[in-house]
């Protein structure tokens, strides 16, 4: 019979990847007050793991009351991004931008049905894997190319192409029917590449 102590995890949300300072110095002190581990997991955002149950309220409130916004079920997704024109030489986009906008855009979303996942890369090496996304955002020299169903696990598929040189508006646009079709057509959770040749899907292959 083993002792082991119930313990939870708390993911704060960071959008674009980026660690505010506040909340960066109050992990800091949550992890050495309470003994915790921080994971910065592969979407970006920053895991408190280890928190004992009694312990998680206080812990969220400290965090929450600087603004930090929580991992749950039914929130919108935060894009995955790559750092973009301004620190990488390759970059011709802005993905920070790109997503700042998307997130403004659903910002009063109560639910967003789950295992929707959006990346956005600043070109088209897609180091965030836009490619391999449900929804991925890539900037190209002419504007935004936007691909569906691209996805990772055991049978990686690499998105299709629906749409080519957008602007800043028109990704969110088609962001937004693409989100509208998946809550349409999916009961509680769904990769995008099932519905990609669903008959009403919106979008064929853009060559
Ligand atoms: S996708 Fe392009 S812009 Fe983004 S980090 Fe990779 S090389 Fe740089």
């Amino acid at each position: 019979m083993t002792n082991a102590i119930a313990s939870t995890r708390l993911t704060v949300l960071l959008p674009a990847g980026r660690l505010p300072l506040a909340i960066m110095a109050k992990a800091y002190e949550l992890a050495k007050k309470y003994q915790l581990e921080i994971y910065l997991s592969t979407l970006q955002n920053l895991r408190l793991m280890g928190i004992r149950e009694e312990d998680l309220p206080v812990i969220r409130g400290e965090l929450a009351a600087l603004g930090a916004q929580f991992k749950g079920p039914g929130r919108f997704p935060v894009p995955r991004v790559c750092i973009g024109v301004r620190d990488c030489t390759m970059g011709v986009g802005d993905p920070e931008r790109i997503s700042a906008l998307i997130l403004d855009h659903f910002k009063g979303r109560e639910k967003t049905k789950q295992k929707l996942k959006i990346a956005i890369s600043g070109c088209t090496l897609s180091c965030s894997g836009a490619a391999t996304s449900d929804i991925g955002i890539m900037a190209t020299r002419k504007g935004f190319d936007l691909y569906v169903g691209g996805k990772g696990g055991p049978s990686p598929r690499v998105g299709r192409r629906i749409l080519r040189d957008l602007d800043e508006q028109g990704v969110v646009a088609a962001v937004a029917e693409l989100v509208e079709f998946h809550d349409a057509h999916t009961e509680s959770k769904q990769r995008m590449v099932k519905l990609i040749n669903h008959p009403e899907f919106p979008y064929k292959e853009a060559v």
